[in-house]
């Protein structure tokens, strides 16, 4: 931008890069590392964020490396990194939730947040405030956390008018994921970012189980770029996947017993109706539930864990259009 841009406090001046830890005084001296990359022009500000949940290793890498990979010379707008939001959750390997929080609550599930409120619920109003309401756009990155296998997709944010969804949905069919779904949630920090503050967002899901790989990464990376070329933030040709396909028809089942999860396909896996996708059983081997596809599709994401508890996600299948 031809002028300089302040979040948070921080300011950074036309075709500067800043990255700080600020210090959160409303939150005790929290510590959040963010990069602000000024370009040298005007243009579109967009927020890229990760670590919501901190077990969701390849968008936290892919920020962290493009804070030090991006220059403000070669960018017109400003893209704003916050790599490491819930820094309890990720240092201290904790899968979904905010080991800060009183109540160890899941940050994903606090939209649009509370500033008298618990920790997680203090962090996701100020985020609202001090950056999300002050951008274009908005982007978080997730993965399958430590608890789901999962095949990528991106989705977009569940926008309140027909305009703003059409505008998202666009703007994924610029990225070179093979799938991608519309969000119908409320809670969820990049849901809460359309919905309460007007700003269009979505989000990438990237790889899961508690892992990542150099490909995830250098693939996500490229899919942030892809974004920031469509913007006009990076130079270059935007680019529009005409191999798209939209999860228009999606099945999220939660488990509905404690006890032994057996899955019976993979992600990824193409799936007919009334196959089996997977089963329960207590502890002694005697069969609590079993689901059957209710209708044809692919897997997106099934559970890895041996161990569930009722509500405990199991599997999200869905059909393109
Ligand atoms: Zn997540």
């Amino acid at each position: 931008m031809k002028n300089s841009i302040i979040f948070a406090g921080v300011r950074a001046a036309s075709c500067s890069k800043v990255s700080k830890i600020i210090e959160i005084p409303e939150l005790d001296g929290y510590k959040l590392p963010v990069t602000i990359i000024n370009g040298y022009d005007d243009g579109m500000k967009f927020l890229v964020t990760a670590s919501i949940h901190g077990f969701e290793y390849p968008g936290i890498e892919s920020a962290a490396e493009l804070c030090r990979e991006l220059e403000p010379e070669d960018m017109s707008g400003a893209m704003i990194i916050i790599p490491v939001i819930n820094s309890s959750g990720f240092y201290g390997r904790l899968p979904y939730i905010c080991g800060d929080d009183e109540e160890r609550k899941n940050l994903n599930k606090l939209a649009p947040g509370n500033k008298n409120g618990t920790f997680g619920e203090r962090l996701i109003a100020y985020l609202y405030d001090e950056f999300v309401s002050k951008v274009d756009f908005h982007l978080d990155l997730h993965s399958g956390d430590a608890t789901e296998d999962l095949c990528n997709f991106a989705a977009a944010g569940n926008a309140p008018d027909e305009e703003t969804r059409k505008f998202i949905h666009k703007v994924i069919n610029h990225t070179g994921f093979e799938y991608y779904t519309q969000s119908s949630g409320r809670t969820e920090f990049y849901n809460g970012s359309v919905i309460y503050k007007g700003v269009p967002s979505m989000m990438f899901e990237v790889g899961g189980a508690g892992k990542w790989t150099r490909k995830e990464v250098v693939e996500e990376k490229e899919n942030i770029k892809r974004i920031a070329r469509y913007f006009g933030i990076l130079p270059g040709q935007a680019e529009l996947n005409v191999n798209q396909k939209w999860l228009k028809t999606q099945s999220w089942i939660e488990c509905g017993h404690e006890g032994f999860f057996y899955a019976f396909v993979k992600a990824g896996e193409e799936i007919r109706k009334d196959q089996k996708l997977y089963e329960i059983r207590n502890v002694y081997g005697e069969l609590l539930e079993e689901h059957y596809a209710m209708h044809d599709g692919k897997v997106m994401i099934i559970n890895s864990t041996l161990g569930v508890s009722e509500g405990d996600d199991a599997v999200f299948y869905g059909k393109a259009e």
